[in-house]
């Protein structure tokens, strides 16, 4: 029989990233659910770094995850740069534990020195597959003495240390989401646990580093069921309570049922769903002084702080890549999510990231903002972009406010303001929709209706929304035209697109004296 954690301990969950350099977005729900069970239980959330492949440059390659669970507004109860009883949080700085523990397993014969060459190994693969049967080390190096060991350590032998795998036994788990699991170590061979230099390997490390934080909830990606009967024998050697393990579905790319991977970058600028992302991507950050999709990708958390999504709508599309509160519910605050997350309600299908269900999140969250929040969260787009100086007048800030209302959801991410570049810069300087202005203001005929009405707009008193309205139907009439005629005309000469708020709205928004200004400049683009 194996120890297990008891339910009455304090529930400790952890999440162990290695430091790439960003933060992947299906790591990040694996994190966000390691929070919530340990908030939903009054438990720990830990941070653990799993840098043992040492890196070059630990800052700039943890920053970015840190970065990620800060702006997320995921706190950690232990691990960087906060400490805690169980510390240090950082494998690398773990090296004394993990031979502690490599030192009672050698001397218990659970674990043995293996001289065995690359070489020699693959001979032995060879010949287990011809014979056609799995591949079992061959154990050549328990047959020496203690005195062979220690002379062929000292002269420097290359040597790896290996688990010894207790053959002719079934390990089984109880896993959360995928039930009962159950291996024939028979067909397990030995692992590495220790490289010739000391340094442990990660089944070894991950084992000592959650028995001794004691953590009681292994909640990790499913690709590491793999590795479980291994820790599992490791647990059992060390005599140590195993934690509940629950292995989460992956993260699919938008419609399909590939895990979501750096690697299908090219792949995914070509899918339907996914396209606009990268598009957004390409458009929006250069301006902004940030590198293009090719830097910053919808795969990375940094991605959509920086295209201007709330923390609150990614935490609620997260919460939902996998884990439902019923058959129905899809908006949640994070409180709500906190209070009624539970294990049995994790699916185990993968599931996929839906950018157009984050944008709904994003339009709820969004909505739910006081617009001095709002525009708080918007102006720094404007800033980046050299559209509006540093420093805000009040009366920028009353016009800024006002584009943003005439612009409503259209406003959806809060770079999106960007695509209404015309409203903040200045009459001579915004830039014309070539095809709009082909099609709308060099159409026959039209130069004659704008300038016609634009001797009404320089006398229409007041300059105000209700009268323009009435101004445009009044001089459609006369002319006998029909609207359309007209008013994208109107729309394209003073804001230079074809979309964007209600006509009258950006007239109004601009007055007077800019209508008139663009309207000329327009019409003297079409000689
Ligand atoms: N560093 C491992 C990973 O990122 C941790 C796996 C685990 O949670 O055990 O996949």
């Amino acid at each position: 029989m194996t120890a297990s954690i008891e339910s009455n301990d304090t529930v400790r969950t952890r999440f162990a990233p290695s430091p790439t350099g960003y933060m992947h977005i299906g790591g990040m729900r694996t994190a966000l659910f390691n929070w919530l069970w340990a908030r939903h239980n009054s438990g720990k959330f830990i941070l653990r770094i799993d840098d043992t492949d040492r890196q070059r440059n630990l800052d700039e390659a943890l920053g970015p995850i840190l970065g990620a669970f800060r702006w997320l507004g995921l706190d950690w109860d232990e691990g960087p740069e906060i400490g805690g009883p169980h510390g240090p949080y950082f494998q690398s700085q773990r090296g004394e534990l993990y031979q502690q523990a490599l030192q009672k397993l050698l001397e218990a014969g659970k674990a043995y020195y293996c001289f065995d060459t690359p070489e020699q190994i693959q001979a032995d693969r060879a010949e287990a597959e011809q014979e056609k049967k799995n591949y079992l080390n061959i154990r050549r190096s328990l047959d020496l003495s203690a005195g062979d060991i220690e002379e062929r350590l000292a002269r420097g032998d290359a040597h790896v240390v290996r688990f010894l795998v207790p053959r002719g036994e079934t390990i089984a788990v109880d896993d959360a989401v995928r039930g009962h699991v159950e291996w024939d170590t028979g067909l397990i061979s030995d692992p590495v646990i220790c490289r010739g230099d000391g340094s442990p390997l990660y089944n070894f490390a991950t084992v000592i580093d959650d028995a001794d934080m004691q953590i009681t909830h292994v909640i990790r990606a499913e690709e590491h069921l793999s590795n479980t009967p291994i820790q599992l024998l490791i647990y059992n050697a060390l005599a140590q309570p195993q934690p509940q393990f629950v292995h989460l579905p992956y993260v699919a790319a938008p419609a399909s049922k590939e895990k979501l991977s750096k690697r299908k970058l090219d792949k995914y600028r070509k899918n339907q769903q996914f396209r606009k992302m990268f598009e957004a991507a390409d458009r929006v950050f250069p301006q902004i002084g940030l590198a293009s999709s090719e830097g910053l990708d919808p795969v990375m958390v940094e991605y959509y702080e920086r295209i201007g999504y709330l923390p609150a709508a990614v935490l609620n599309a997260l919460a939902r890549l996998g884990w439902s509160l019923d058959d129905k519910t899809e908006i949640m605050s994070l409180d709500e999510v906190v209070e009624n997350f539970s294990l049995d309600r994790i699916v185990k299908s993968p599931a996929g990231l839906d950018p157009e269900k984050l944008v709904s999140f994003q339009t709820h969250w969004a909505g739910e903002l006081p617009p001095e929040e709002t525009l708080d969260r918007i102006l720094p787009y404007l800033q980046k972009a050299g559209l509006i100086g540093e420093e805000i007048s009040s009366d920028d800030r009353s016009y800024i406010e006002q584009v943003v209302a005439a612009l409503g959801d259209r406003i959806k991410v809060f770079s999106d303001i960007l695509d209404y570049a015309s409203f903040f810069q200045s009459d001579d300087e915004f830039a014309y929709d070539e095809k709009a202005f082909k099609k709308r203001v060099q159409k026959e005929g039209a130069a004659e209706l704008l300038a016609k009405f634009k001797e009404q707009l320089a006398t229409v008193e007041p300059f105000e929304v209700d009268q323009l309205d009435k101004l445009m139907h009044d001089f459609v009439e006369a002319e006998g035209i029909k609207i359309g005629d007209i008013i994208h005309a109107v729309r394209v000469a003073v804001t230079g697109s074809p979309a964007g708020p209600g006509m009258f709205d950006c007239l109004h928004l601009l007055g007077r004296e800019r209508c008139l200004a663009r309207i000329d400049r327009a019409l003297s683009s079409t000689h």
